[in-house]
C-alpha cells in the first residue's frame, strides 16, 4: 500500500506538557516518519508520512493517550501532496508562530516519578537534588520568557546540559526517546543544574555544599525557632515552626504590619493534619492536584494547637494548607520532621516578594535569620494560590501559581485582537483579552504601593507579550470607574499612548460581568446580580458595596442597595470598626441618644485617640448638619462596613489589621452560634433600600440583654442580611421574568452568608449563579472590566 503524508496542527495546552515526546513515541509505534515541532504560541505541527491506516490509528490515539495536563483544543488534519520521502522521524527545532491563545500550562508540581528519582540513592546525579523535573512536571509560567516553549526561552538557558554525568548525562536523557526526560526543557541535575546555598543575612555563604549539610543546618535552625527564607518556584517563602507561639509572634513582629493576618502552612502529607482539620474529597483533590494551591480548611473541634499554634490564624475557624510542590519542600521535611510548617510569602507587607537574590536579601534582612537561596532566575513572580471550597465550588481568593496563565473563555464569539484591563486598586489583577478569551495576570495585590504598581504593569505586559499581541491590536483599555484610582490613571495613560478608547466600568457591575461570563450567560440574557463587598465607586459618587443590579452584558440598573451610612472621617472608618459603628449610631439616633449608647458601649476605648477622637467624630457630625456626603463624610452602602460594625458590636473585632478581618472573624464567631435563638428582623423600604440603621439599633438592643449570646446574634445578623438581599433579588426576578440570580463580591467568600442566599434563591425555583473560576473578590474585577469594555466597544 502506498504511503500518504499529512500535516497536523494542534492547538491548546500542547507545549510544556510532554506533547512532543508523546507524539514522537506514538508516531514511532505506528512506524510514521516526518517531523514534529512547536510553533510560537500557535501550538504543535506534525508532518507525518506512513501507511494511511496507521495514520488514522495514530490520529485516534492522540486524544486518548495525551499527557495528563495537556489539553487539545483543536486538531486540524490535512493531506499533503509531496514528492518528498521522509526517511526518519524527528523533533525539529521550534518555529515562530502566532495563535490566538497560549500553549503553555501553569507551573506543575513535581511528579511522583521525579520524587522517586530524588529519593533514589542509586542515582547520584538526582539523589537529594531539588531541581528535578521532567516533561510533565516542573516550573513553566514562572520560568518561560517567551514562546515557543524551549529551554533557550526559559531561565534554564544558563544551565547547559551535562555531557558526562553518571549513570546517564542530561544530554543523553534529553536525546533518548525512551527516557521520561526526552525533550524535557526545564530539568537539570546536580552536575549541570542550579543549586542551593545557605547564606547569612549579610549575603555571606554559610554552606555551599553538599546539599545534605545545607539541609541539616537549615532544619536545625528551623527546629530551634529561626525563620528561614527559602527561594522556590515563583518567589520566596519565610519558613518557621507552626506549633510554637513565640516563633510565630516573632515572625509577626518582624513583619511589622502583620498583627493577625493568617499564615499559610505547608504539611508533608495530609495524614499529618487529618485529625485536626476537616478535609472534604473536593478539597483533597485540589490539594493533591498539580496546581497545589493553599486551601482553607476548617478546624475540627479538637485542640489542634498541639501541631498548629492558635497564632497562625487568630480568631478564625480555618487555616490555609498546602502540600509540597517542589524538591526543596520535600527535602526539608525529610530533615525537619513530619509536621506542619509556616510557609508564608517572603515579602514585607504590601510590597511584592523579591525574586532575585539581591532583592530578597534587601527586603528580608530583618525578617529572616538565614537564607536558603538558589541561582535559578525566576522570570515571573507568582505567589501561592489561595482558595476555599463552598460545597463543590472553588472560591479563588488569590489566583496565581498553578492557575496562571489559564484563560476564561467567553460564552460567545468575539472578533477583537486585543484589549487590556487595569483592575481596581486593592487585591488586584490585570487582564488581557484576545478574541473571546480573557487571560488574567497572576495576583498582584495592593497597587497603591509603587513596587506593586510596577509589578502590575510588568505582569500585564508579559501576558500581552506571550500572547504576541501588537500595540496596534489593542483596541481599548478598561479600568475602574473610580476617578482617582492609580489603575484608572494607568488606563488613561495607556489609552492616550496608543490613542484608543478608555472604558471605565462600575466596580460592582464588573463583579457581576465576570460571574455572568463564567456561568455562560448569553448576550441577550439578563440576570439579577447581588454584589456585596467593601468599596466600589458608585455612579452617584458614593461608595457602593451592597448592590442588587439587574444586568445584561451591556448595561445595568440599580434595583436596590443597603441604606447609605455616613463614614465620619472617611477611610478611618474602614480601619477602626468602632468608628464606623459610631457613625451609624449618630446617623440613626441623633447626638443625644448616641452619646448614651457610646457611654454604655465605652466606644472610646476602641478608638485610637479615645475620648478625643469620639469628640471629633461627634463634632464633625454636628457641623455637617445632616448634609452629607461632604469632604469629611462620604456615604456608603458597603456590606463590608456593616459586617465591620456588627463584628465590633458583638465584641469580635475592634481594629482591622488586614483586609476583611472583622468580617472573617465574625463569620468564624457566628459558626458557634444559633440564629434561631434570637429575634431579629431586617426590612427594606418601598424603593428597596435595606434598612441597616434599624438593623444596627436592633442589634444594640439585643446585645444589651444579657440573656442573648453574641454568637447567636452574629449568626442571626448574617442570616437576616443575606435574606434581605435574596428577597429583593427574587422580587425583581419575578417581576421582570428573569430566572437567574447570582452572588459575587468579597462578602461571597462568607460561606453561611452565601449559603443562605443560595438556598433562598433555589427554594423558589430560580437558578443560582456562583463563582467557580473567576475570583469573587477584587481579583476578579479586571475580567469583568474587559467584558464591560467589550460590549461598549463592539456595540453589540
Ligand atoms: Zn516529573
Ligand atoms: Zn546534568
Amino acid at each position: 500500500m502506498s504511503n500518504k503524508t499529512v500535516e497536523i496542527n494542534l492547538t491548546g495546552i500542547v507545549q510544556g506538557v510532554g506533547f512532543r515526546p508523546f507524539l514522537y513515541n506514538l508516531a514511532r509505534e505506528y512506524s510514521l516518519n516526518g517531523y514534529i515541532l512547536n510553533r510560537g504560541n500557535a501550538g504543535v505541527r506534525l508532518v507525518l508520512q506512513g501507511e494511511p491506516k496507521k495514520i488514522d490509528e495514530f490520529l485516534k490515539k492522540i486524544k486518548e493517550k495525551s499527557p495528563a495536563i495537556s489539553y487539545i483544543e483543536n486538531m486540524d488534519v490535512k493531506d499533503l501532496i509531496t514528492e518528498e520521502i521522509y526517511e526518519i522521524l524527528e523533533i525539529k527545532k521550534s518555529e515562530s508562530g502566532r495563535g490566538i491563545s497560549l500553549t503553555l500550562p501553569p507551573d506543575i508540581a513535581m511528579c511522583n516519578e521525579c520524587l522517586k528519582d530524588m529519593k533514589n540513592s542509586n542515582l547520584p546525579k538526582y539523589f537529594k537534588y531539588p531541581f528535578i523535573a521532567c516533561t510533565i512536571c516542573g516550573p513553566r509560567y514562572t520560568t518561560v520568557t517567551e514562546l515557543p516553549y524551549d529551554r533557550e526561552r526559559s531561565t534554564m538557558i544558563r544551565f547547559p546540559f551535562c555531557k558526562d554525568a553518571q549513570p546517564e548525562s542530561c544530554i543523553k536523557e534529553y536525546s533518548d526517546f525512551k527516557n521520561k526526560r526526552f525533550h524535557a526543557q526545564t530539568f537539570a541535575c546536580s552536575v549541570c543544574g542550579p543549586n542551593y546555598k545557605l547564606y547569612n543575612k549579610s549575603n555571606n555563604i554559610l554552606i555551599a555544599n553538599p546539599i545534605e549539610d545545607i539541609l541539616k543546618e537549615t532544619a536545625r535552625r528551623i527546629n530551634e525557632g529561626e525563620v528561614v527564607a527559602v527561594k522556590g518556584i515563583g518567589g520566596v517563602h519565610l519558613v518557621c515552626l507552626a506549633d510554637n507561639d513565640d516563633v510565630i509572634l516573632k515572625l509577626r513582629r518582624r513583619k511589622g504590619q502583620r498583627k493577625s493576618k493568617p499564615f499559610a502552612l505547608m504539611v508533608p502529607s495530609l495524614e499529618v493534619i487529618e485529625n485536626y482539620l476537616n478535609i472534604s474529597s473536593e478539597e483533597k483533590e485540589l490539594l493533591t492536584s498539580f496546581r497545589r494551591p493553599i486551601v482553607l480548611l476548617e478546624r475540627k473541634n479538637v485542640n489542634e494547637e498541639i501541631i498548629i499554634s492558635n497564632q497562625i490564624a487568630p480568631g478564625l475557624n480555618n487555616v490555609g494548607v498546602m502540600l509540597p510542590y517542589t524538591g526543596i519542600h520535600y527535602l526539608l521535611f525529610d530533615y525537619i520532621g513530619q509536621k506542619p510548617l509556616v510557609y508564608t510569602s517572603g515579602n514585607k507587607s504590601y510590597i511584592p516578594m523579591g525574586i532575585d537574590n539581591s532583592k530578597i536579601f534587601e527586603q528580608l534582612k530583618d525578617l529572616a535569620d538565614v537564607f536558603l537561596l538558589h541561582n535559578r532566575l525566576i522570570h515571573q513572580r507568582a505567589d501561592d494560590s489561595v482558595l476555599r471550597i463552598h460545597d463543590n465550588k472553588v472560591k479563588l481568593i488569590r489566583r496565581s501559581r498553578g492557575y496562571v496563565p489559564e484563560y476564561l473563555p467567553l460564552p460567545f464569539e468575539v472578533e477583537l485582537p486585543g484589549a487590556l484591563a487595569t483592575g481596581p486598586e486593592l487585591a488586584t489583577t490585570g487582564a488581557v483579552l484576545r478574541h473571546n478569551r480573557i487571560f488574567p495576570t497572576q495576583h498582584i495585590g495592593n497597587v497603591t504601593h509603587l513596587e506593586t504598581y510596577e509589578f502590575l504593569k510588568e505582569a500585564l505586559f508579559h501576558m500581552k507579550k506571550l500572547l504576541q499581541i501588537k500595540d496596534s491590536e489593542i483596541k481599548f483599555i478598561a479600568c475602574d470607574a473610580h476617578p482617582v484610582f492609580i489603575t484608572t490613571k494607568l488606563g488613561k495613560e495607556l489609552s492616550d499612548q496608543i490613542n484608543i478608547p478608555l472604558y471605565p466600568i462600575q466596580h460592582h457591575f464588573a463583579h457581576i460581568l465576570g460571574l455572568m461570563a463564567e456561568n455562560k450567560i448569553q448576550p441577550d440574557e439578563e440576570i439579577v446580580g447581588i454584589s456585596t463587598d467593601g468599596v466600589g465607586y458608585g455612579d452617584d459618587g458614593n461608595i457602593w458595596g451592597g448592590e442588587i443590579l439587574l444586568c445584561s452584558y451591556k448595561s445595568y440598573e440599580r434595583l436596590g442597595h443597603l441604606e447609605y451610612q455616613p463614614m465620619i472621617g472617611g477611610d478611618r472608618c474602614t480601619k477602626y470598626p468602632a468608628r464606623m459603628a459610631a457613625s451609624i449610631i449618630l446617623n440613626t439616633m441623633g447626638i443625644e441618644e448616641a452619646i448614651k449608647i457610646f457611654e454604655k458601649l465605652k466606644i472610646y476605648n476602641d478608638l485610637e485617640y479615645k475620648e478625643t477622637e469620639l469628640d471629633t467624630i461627634i463634632a464633625l457630625f454636628k457641623n455637617a448638619e445632616s448634609k452629607f456626603p461632604n469632604e469629611n463624610i462620604p456615604l456608603t452602602s458597603s456590606t463590608g462596613r456593616i459586617f465591620d460594625t456588627v463584628s465590633y458590636l458583638v465584641g469580635v473585632s475592634n481594629i482591622k489589621t488586614y483586609r476583611g478581618e472583622p468580617a472573617m472573624r465574625l463569620e468564624s464567631f457566628a459558626l458557634k452560634g444559633n440564629p434561631n435563638m434570637v429575634e431579629l428582623e431586617l426590612n427594606y423600604s418601598k424603593n428597596n433600600i435595606i434598612k441597616t440603621s434599624d438593623l444596627i439599633l436592633d442589634i444594640i438592643k439585643l446585645i444589651e440583654k444579657s440573656k442573648n449570646k453574641p454568637e447567636d446574634i452574629a449568626a442571626k445578623f448574617q442570616r437576616v442580611l443575606a435574606l434581605a438581599f435574596a428577597d429583593i433579588a427574587k422580587k425583581f426576578a419575578e417581576l421582570r421574568g428573569i430566572n437567574k440570580i447570582g452572588l459575587t463580591g468579597g462578602v461571597a467568600y462568607n460561606y453561611s452568608f452565601s449559603k443562605t442566599i443560595k438556598e433562598a434563591v433555589i427554594q423558589e425555583g430560580f437558578e443560582f449563579l456562583e463563582h467557580n473560576l473567576v475570583p469573587p473578590g477584587d481579583a476578579g474585577i479586571s475580567t469583568g472590566q474587559l467584558i464591560g469594555g467589550l460590549f461598549k466597544h463592539l456595540k453589540f
